[in-house]
């Protein structure tokens, strides 16, 4: 998109449980931020999860992904609930979230995991390890072992049962995410470790030989291998090493959930799903928190952050993205917490409240 237009269609899918409460702070954030930074925006409200299976019957109405993929990004809340964990299948507020991932083709998961200096003591690590952590994995998310066939259950040559599945990777798979990848370490600390298991497992013999050939490419960016089972060591052992990581379906899954637990705030950790042309999917990794929903207690910084993921991957405005970085770093240094986040000498507050502190830093910071 044009930095002429300076104007943006973005679908905003509240969701269930938690989600409307920290979108609508998020939906805030932005529309400030755009005004000081000369963005426009027209925001499309659309039902998935619960909410459209309770108006529509299904969990992602046929509308709500036509105007998702016609928009310039989509920001999530969160989907789920006790009301529907007994659905089928088909009838699951989560599947709804699967199916708008597919329909918008999103390739590439990025996950940041970012140790607030505000927020260290929240870390399972030690003080001195967590501090300073600033690193985004980037995991493929649409290929491997999860869709590989043939896949199944069957009978051995013994007559036992089997259960079976499929690592495949496509060259051209490997390279979209690789390019993704340097990208992203182009914008950040211009480090890039690629993580497989290229010792044993042919897909990720090409997994390596791909990034390696893309990387001539990428001259400014210093790319590093490493194997999966000593990255999982190294995320705990010293996670500072990093900046950013990229890594297939499966490896992605668990180190993206094990380098959250080094910040140990869920509730200030975004994520973005990006594609080749189409718009990304920004979204807090936290789920809908049935447990404390409509009670004004959500932590809305995970989505305010993703917002600004929208900015800067969905959009390219790193400016407006990094305005917002700034106001939730100042919100922190004022002391204002949610609950998830409090500790002694701190300042509790609602969602709501901390979202209008997040527009007065927003306002304030240069
Ligand atoms: P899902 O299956 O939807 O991912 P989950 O069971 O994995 O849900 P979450 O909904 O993320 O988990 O919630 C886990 C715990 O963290 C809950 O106790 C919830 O209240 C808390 N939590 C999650 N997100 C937030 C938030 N934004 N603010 C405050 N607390 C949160
Ligand atoms: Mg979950």
């Amino acid at each position: 998109k044009s930095h002429s237009h300076r104007r943006y269609t973005i679908t905003l899918l509240p969701g269930d449980g938690i989600g409307p409460e920290v979108i609508s702070v998020a939906k805030d954030v932005l529309l400030l931020t755009g005004s000081l930074e000369g963005i426009k925006y027209d925001f499309r409200e659309m039902l998935l999860g619960g909410a459209a299976l309770d108006a529509t019957g299904v969990p992602l109405p046929e509308e709500t992904l036509s105007v998702a993929k016609q928009s310039d990004a989509v920001l999530l809340g969160a989907i789920g609930g006790y009301k529907w964990d007994k659905n089928e299948k088909h009838l699951k507020p989560e599947t709804g979230l699967l199916q708008i991932r597919k329909g918008l083709q999103v390739f590439a998961n990025l996950r940041p995991a970012t140790v607030f200096p505000q927020l260290v003591d929240a870390s399972t690590l030690k003080r001195e390890i967590a501090e300073g952590v600033d690193l985004m994995v980037v995991r493929e998310l649409t290929g491997g072992i999860y869709f590989g066939k043939p896949r199944g259950f069957g009978t051995n040559e013994n007559g036992e049962e089997i259960g079976y599945n499929t690592e495949v990777y496509a060259a051209h798979e490997i390279d979209r995410i690789a390019h993704v990848a340097f990208k992203i370490a182009q914008k950040r600390q211009g480090r890039l470790c690629s993580v497989d298991k290229a010792n044993v497992l042919e897909a990720s013999m090409l997994w390596r030989k791909r990034v390696s050939a893309i990387a001539q490419k990428y001259p400014d960016v210093e790319l590093s291998h490493m194997y999966v089972d000593n990255a999982s060591m190294q995320l705990i052992r010293y996670p500072k090493q990093f900046d950013t990581i990229v890594t297939n379906n499966i490896f992605g899954d668990i180190l993206s959930d094990e380098a959250s637990m080094i910040t140990g705030s869920i509730g200030m950790l975004p994520s973005a799903s990006l594609g080749d042309s189409g718009p990304g999917l920004f979204e807090p990794i936290h789920g809908s928190a049935p447990d404390i929903a409509g009670q004004d207690k959500a932590n809305p910084f995970a989505t305010v952050l993703s917002a600004a993921m929208l900015l800067r991957y969905g959009l390219g405005e790193d400016k407006a993205a990094e305005r917002i970085e700034n106001a939730v770093l100042d919100t922190l240094n004022r002391g204002l917490r949610t609950a998830d986040i409090y500790s002694a000498g701190t300042k509790l507050v609602g969602c709501k409240q901390l979202g209008e502190e997040i527009l007065k830093s927003v306002e304030s910071n240069v």
